[in-house]
């Protein structure tokens, strides 16, 4: 498979008054052509900075400051902001956790899904009406053309984000990043919204990168699975290895931590003890030692490093490491 995305140990850093905080601290993974992968973990690990990173869009005191990130062959680190503008919102697409980051208060919601495809597509204002009043009807927004003349502050919470995801869609990204893209959404309509990304992966091959603190989602499309914590990968696979061979501690603590499927609801989630670490003092060692049940001595001393458990599922974990003192395996 040919890779779309090509992350090579990107770095980002906030620099607060109080001094930098590593955001993401040296990632590596790669996205093929109209593959859908995931990634997981818990807020402030890492996830949204990554994809704000690769769409160029982080905020000030945010700064990329080592890796690269290729997309179609081209360093997206090292474009101008011209050039990202001519990629952003038409060959990579994002969908946010709020909506209101995309959508603009002044223009009407029809125009605003109109205008990428007469700038990009260069299709003509009625064609682009017309493409717009049908994404939103697939999104499922009723009387589509009447909302098509309405503005964002006339929309609920949830049209907004249906309205932002046409938005994203409409283009037909070849990578289409979506940052928790149903959290605020009721069942039905994230159901809806999963089905929607799936026919465009299969339709036109769209690749995606799901962020999400959900793994049932990500089972429901993503072949593989990249587990973040404190800004660094701990574990990466297909879904199969994540879901049925997690070697990492880390994401043994997810899974526990996610409702069975048949009792949803009904079962009360575990969360994992403790808390991330501080970004502004990331620990030396492994960062989920304070927080986990197998750490030893080596943990605390020293970054673990990388294990390859087959050529795409790797997990960095002492326990794993052929160069760490032998221990007792527990699980
Ligand atoms: Fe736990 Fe050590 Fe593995 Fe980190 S390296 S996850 S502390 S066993
Ligand atoms: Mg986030």
């Amino acid at each position: 498979m040919k890779n779309i995305l090509e992350i090579e140990n990107l770095q980002t850093s906030f620099f607060t008054h109080v001094g930098e905080v590593k955001a993401v601290g040296g990632v590596s993974f790669q996205v093929g052509v109209g593959e859908a992968i995931g990634i997981v973990g818990e807020s402030g690990s890492g996830k949204s900075v990554t994809s704000m990173s690769i769409m160029r869009l982080l905020s000030y005191p945010g700064r990329i400051i080592g890796g690269s990130i290729y997309f179609k062959g081209k360093d997206l680190v090292k474009l101008s902001e011209r050039e990202m503008q001519k990629i952003r919102g038409n060959e990579i697409s994002m969908i946010f956790q709020d909506p209101m980051t995309s959508l603009n208060p002044v223009f009407t919601v029809g125009n605003q899904i109109m205008e990428p495809l007469m700038r990009h597509q260069q299709l003509s204002r009625k064609e682009a009406k017309a493409k717009a009043i049908e994404m939103l009807r697939l999104v499922g927004i009723p009387s589509p053309e009447k909302r098509a003349a309405q503005y964002p502050h006339e929309f609920s919470g949830g049209m907004r984000q249906r309205a932002m995801i046409a938005m994203a869609l409409s283009c037909q990204p070849k990578l289409l990043i979506a940052d928790e893209p149903t959290t605020a959404l009721d069942v039905t309509i994230q159901a809806q919204i999963m089905e929607l990304m799936k026919e465009l992966k299969e339709k036109i091959n769209t690749s995606i990168i799901l962020i999400t603190h959900d793994l049932g989602v990500v089972a429901e499309i993503c072949s593989r699975i990249i587990v973040m914590y404190a800004g660094i990968i701990v574990e990466q696979g297909t879904r199969e290895d994540i879901f049925y061979n997690p070697k990492h501690p880390y994401t043994w603590g997810l899974l526990k931590s996610i409702p069975h499927i048949e009792t949803e609801k009904k079962e009360r989630l575990i969360p994992i003890d403790g808390q991330p670490p501080d970004l502004l003092k990331p620990p030396a060692g492994c960062p989920f030692y304070p927080r986990c049940e197998h750490a030893m001595e080596i943990c605390v001393e020293q970054r673990p490093l990388y294990t390859d458990l087959s050529p795409v599922h790797k997990a960095a974990c002492w326990l794993l490491h052929p160069n760490s003192p032998k221990v007792e395996r527990g699980n």
